[in-house]
């Protein structure tokens, strides 16, 4: 496989979901794709191999976002594969909904280990050792704006996102490199889904006046501009890719 003349990314999160579909559009692209998961090493492997089926380069790489450790040995994997880093995009994530009256250390513990301390972790990795000209995608979330009741913790651990996103774009200077967040509204997939009845699902979906849910192919369609020459000028922004439910 000759990959070293690919640009190349690597997708967190990316066994599923937007992370998924984050990876097979950018493999579609042309970058070599780096594909990330935690646990899930057989979804991730499904991933690569649809990517390789249909002409593109990919490789699985476990770690958990939240570890140093990890994250270095995700770092170097990608960098033995590809023999360089062009793009980041920072998708895995957590959400717990609880009310803030209920809510549960540990539930902080882990949406910022992962949310917040799994998005710093790697971007401090990706500052260091990032070629010029390349990438950062970070994940936000549109509920930020709304405010919803149970979504406390969360929305919290997202705004710091953007704050790392605006300090990092103007510490990369010189660099050609860029950093936004994508703020998604509800995505279609197992961590907007689980835990909600059809009656919630379909009130979310008409809270923008598309009337529906986005895909997952919808957000990575927002994220392949940000990543392509294209988006070039945008920098330092949260982008807010939500059907207009503001
Ligand atoms: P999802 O379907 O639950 O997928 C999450 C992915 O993250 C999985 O591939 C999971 O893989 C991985 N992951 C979880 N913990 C990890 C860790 N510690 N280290 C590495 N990978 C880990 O979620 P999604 O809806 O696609 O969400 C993707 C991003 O979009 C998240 O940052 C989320 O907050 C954000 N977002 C989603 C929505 C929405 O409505 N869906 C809206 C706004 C923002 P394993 O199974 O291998 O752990």
């Amino acid at each position: 496989m000759t990959t070293t003349s690919r640009k190349s990314v690597l997708v967190t999160g990316a066994s599923r979901g937007i992370g998924a579909a984050v990876a097979t559009r950018l493999a579609a692209d042309g970058f070599a794709v780096a594909v990330n998961y935690a646990g899930s090493a057989s979804a991730a492997q499904q991933v690569v191999d649809t990517i390789i089926a249909g002409g593109g380069a990919a490789i699985a790489v476990q770690g958990d976002v939240s570890s140093s450790a990890d994250v270095l040995r995700m770092f170097d994997e990608t960098e033995n594969a590809f023999g360089g880093l062009d793009g980041v995009v920072n998708n895995a994530g957590i959400m717990v909904n609880e009310t803030i009256a209920d809510g549960t250390e540990q539930t902080y513990d882990r949406t910022f280990d992962i949310n917040v301390r799994g998005v710093f972790l790697v971007l401090r990795e990706a500052a260091k050792r990032m070629r010029n000209g390349g990438r950062i995608v970070n994940f936000s979330s549109s509920v930020i704006g709304l405010a919803l009741p149970t979504y406390g913790l969360y929305s919290a651990s997202k705004a710091a996102v953007d704050a790392l996103t605006r300090v990092l774009s103007k510490e990369l200077r010189g660099r050609e490199i860029t950093v936004n967040s994508i703020a998604p509204g509800p995505t279609a997939t197992k961590l907007f889904l689980d835990g909600k009845t059809p009656e919630q699902i379909e009130h979310l979906a008409q809270l923008n006046p598309l009337g529906r849910l986005a895909t997952p192919e919808d957000i990575a369609n927002a994220v392949s501009f940000l990543m392509s020459p294209q988006g070039g000028w945008i920098n330092g922004q949260v982008i807010r890719a939500n059907g207009g439910m503001n």
